[in-house]
Formats: C-alpha cells, structure tokens, sequence
C-alpha cells in the first residue's frame, strides 16, 4: 500500500478505527497526542487531523451513555439495598468521572473518523486514492 492509495472503509470499520483511537486513513497512527488533544496529523500517512471539527460532538452522547447508566445504577442499588446517601456520593462520583475519561476519547474519535470518511473536512487525497 503506498502512501497515496488507501481503501475506502465502510462506516463500521471507521466506527471501529475511531473507537480504537486510530487514524481513519491508514488504522496504523494514532489520532490523539494525549488525553483528548488530537495529533496535527498523522505520523503513518500524514493525514491532516488538525482540522478536524469534532468540537463538542461527543459530550452529549456520553452524557446520554452515562447518565443512563449511572442514574440505572443508583436507582438499583438504592431500591436494592436502601444503602447511606454517602454511599451514593462515595460510588457514583468516582464513577462517573471514570466512565467520561474512558468514553469520551473514544466517542471523539469515531467523530472524527467519520468526518474523514464522509469528507466534511477538507482534505487533499480521498480515500482509496486520488
Ligand atoms: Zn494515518
């Protein structure tokens, strides 16, 4: 494969690269820096991330995931087993925090994967080349 020639991929393939934190155009690099900073571009094939408009697009599906999982947990353990409210503080908090830290890179990457495969960022080569 040469670095101009890259196979168009289908959405769950995207959806997969992007969960993973991988780039959208070859799967080899990395989408992000760190945490959430995403890489100018990337170190495989030079795909210009940097562009990329995912913006705040994944905080309100995450919301959505974890709230609804957090709000099911607490409404089961309290029917369940009627506990102290500090119990409540002492579990959700924490998970809560732990559950947006793992969710949110992932759901901004499949953002940006599929930005890239449905071009709404500029972009010199197409998939599959050009
Ligand atoms: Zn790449």
């Amino acid at each position: 494969m040469t670095r101009d020639t890259y196979p168009e991929r289908t959405d769950k393939e995207i959806i997969k690269l992007g969960f993973r934190g991988r780039c959208p155009r070859c799967g080899i690099g990395r989408i992000y820096a760190k945490f959430l900073k995403v890489n100018d571009e990337c170190w495989n094939c030079g795909l210009v991330l940097s562009e990329h408009d995912a913006g705040d697009g994944a905080v309100v599906p995450a919301l959505l995931i974890i709230g609804t999982i957090i709000v099911g947990l607490a409404l089961w353990v309290e029917f369940k087993h009627e506990p102290a409210v500090w119990v409540h503080v002492v579990l959700w908090g924490p998970l809560s925090l732990g559950l947006t830290a793992w969710i949110l890179p992932r759901l901004k990457g499949i953002g940006i994967a599929l930005q890239h495969k449905h071009r709404s960022t500029e972009e010199a080569t197409k998939p599959g080349g050009s």
